[in-house]
């Protein structure tokens, strides 16, 4: 059958050979396995579905939430003479019921439906009638509470699978999973871990970096002015900011466009367009911008603010460079996003989902303060054993030398003991150097014998010390009603001189005011 896959993707796609994993995740599905397959973005995850839906008998269900790129899809696979359809909300009531009836004559090799179509009686009865071989599920971790993109509709999926034909196959298709939804995502759809399809993240053209403590609007200004003619995105965290970041770029002549949800269907539909036609070299986004965008070209994405999680954030700086030619993917970071996420966080999550979100947005502060490769801490937050250095990265080509630092690091460490493992950094910090502020003394730190014992340094200073420990697993948090440190039983080896501590020698920071536009 694999033969026939290889004929297939020759005749209708036009491609001479399968890229990685795609061929191992089709072949398990030809055997009648259910599959998870995690590929990046651009990995080729689509032909997975479409080669076995080709060659298996009947109609493959291919649940996908996106809307808007379900039309796009349906149009290619016309473009190849392949028979497809889809049933969304965009479809009158009378257009769905007429793609039923002809689903049910055997009209389609594949047909798309949003998850909540699932819960339909009538989508259901039709089920009843159809042939299903296969049913795709794309943006397979919207079925994990763990995914960043939870969607309870996509429970609906496994309830399916218990209706269908015993030997109906499932095959799970994801770019973002971390082992913790990839395990999710097994259980609720009855795959055996064996049959997972992954491969690697690893992007090799891109060079990521995070910049700390400088002002940040200036190193845009200079980075955008030097990166002039080249295709770019700009992302900021609210609609406020993409908007003065907008008026400030376009006031410096560079040809900006701006994309948010706060703007008008239509003006947002142009923004984009002169973007992806090269009528505009820079893009200044929200999250909002860039699902389903195919554009080859993009030489940076910058992280005016750090997102709140790392998919969020590897999904968007992976827009860079998807024609293979090196890009820049460069993260700004100040200690204010981490309180602007977590604000946002609490406004808007559910009580059980807060401290998933909490720990992943440390997650996030913990890229921006580590002092490893960052492509291999990427590798490795998504499920990859032991990455290897890129070689690449900021942090790999940063050429200051590494200090011990373990006695300051013992410093930090004893002042967590001492004041109970129950207080957050601010004012672990505020301990430490010898802060009078009425907390501190109404707690009576004032009597600890760590208090003021790095007061030479400031509060900054030690804050980013104790950052840079959190993100070494060194010292940990709890994610509570406010987030509280305490030393990890790596840090207690620290303590009791087992291990030391290397830091990069302190970066020269610049002082500046105010560094948002
Ligand atoms: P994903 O869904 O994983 O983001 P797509 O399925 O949209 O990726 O595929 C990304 C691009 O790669 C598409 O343009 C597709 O035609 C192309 N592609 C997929 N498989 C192959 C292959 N075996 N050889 C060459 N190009 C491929
Ligand atoms: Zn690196």
């Amino acid at each position: 059958m694999l033969e026939k896959a290889r004929e297939l993707l020759q005749t209708y796609f036009g491609y001479p050979s399968f890229r990685i994993g795609q061929e191992q995740a089709i072949s398990s599905v030809l055997q009648g396995n259910n599959t998870v397959c995690v590929m990046p973005t651009g990995g080729g995850k689509s032909i997975v579905y479409q080669i076995p839906a080709l060659i298996l008998p009947g109609t493959t269900l291919v649940i996908s939430p996106l809307i808007s790129l379900m039309k796009d899809q349906v149009d290619t696979l016309h473009q190849l003479g392949i028979s497809a359809a889809f049933i969304n909300s965009s479809l009158s009531a009378q257009e769905a019921a007429e793609t039923m009836e002809e689903a049910v004559h055997g009209g389609y090799k594949l047909l798309y439906v949003a998850p909540e179509r699932l819960e339909s009686y009538e989508f259901q009865e039709m089920l009843k009638n159809l042939q299903i071989p296969l049913v795709a599920v794309d943006e397979a971790h919207c079925i994990s509470q763990w995914g960043h993109d939870f969607r309870p509709s996509y429970l609906q999926i496994a309830r399916l699978m218990d209706k269908l034909q015993d030997n109906t196959v499932v095959l799970a298709l994801t770019a973002t999973a971390t082992p913790k939804v990839r395990d999710d995502i097994c259980d609720s759809l009855d795959i055996d871990p064996t049959n997972s399809v992954l491969t690697g993240f690893e992007r090799e053209n891109l060079s990521f970096s995070v910049i700390k403590g400088q002002d940040r609007l200036a190193f845009l200004k200079d980075y955008v002015k030097k990166n002039r003619n080249e295709a770019g995105i700009i992302y900021a965290a609210t609609r406020k900011t993409v908007d003065q970041l907008y008026e400030w770029l376009k006031k410096e002549g560079i040809d900006a466009a701006h994309y948010h949800a706060g703007m008008k269907d239509i003006d947002r539909a142009n923004e984009q367009e002169r973007f992806l036609k090269d009528q505009a070299d820079v893009m200044v986004a929200t999250s909002a911008f860039g699902m389903g965008i195919d554009k080859s070209n993009i030489r940076y994405v910058v992280h005016y603010q750090m997102p709140k999680n790392m998919e969020s954030y590897y999904q968007e700086a992976g827009r860079a460079g998807r024609d293979g030619l090196p890009s820049e993917c460069t993260m700004l970071y100040s200690p204010q996003d981490v309180q602007i996420q977590r604000f946002l966080i609490d406004q808007s999550s559910e009580q059980g989902r807060m401290s998933q979100e909490l720990e992943k947005l440390q997650q996030m502060a913990d890229y921006c303060h580590t002092e490893n490769c960052l492509q291999a801490y990427i590798l490795e937050y998504f499920g990859e054993r032991e990455a290897e250095p890129c070689g690449r990265c900021g942090n790999c080509t940063d050429t200051r030398t590494s200090v011990d630092v373990t006695k300051e690091a013992q410093m930090v460490l004893s002042c967590i003991i001492r004041m109970g493992q129950k207080y957050g950094k601010a004012i672990t910090a505020a301990v430490l150097t010898g802060s009078r502020n009425k907390k501190v003394l109404d707690f009576g730190f004032n009597k600890l014998s760590t208090y003021g014992i790095l007061k030479e340094q400031s509060v900054k200073q030690v804050t980013e010390l104790i950052e840079f420990l959190i993100s070494t697993n060194l010292i940990g948090v709890e994610h509570g009603a406010y987030p509280t440190i305490y030393v990890s039983p790596a840090g207690k080896e620290v303590l009791t001189g087992k291990q030391q501590v290397f830091r990069k020698e302190a970066v020269q920071i610049k002082q500046v005011s105010n560094d948002d536009p």
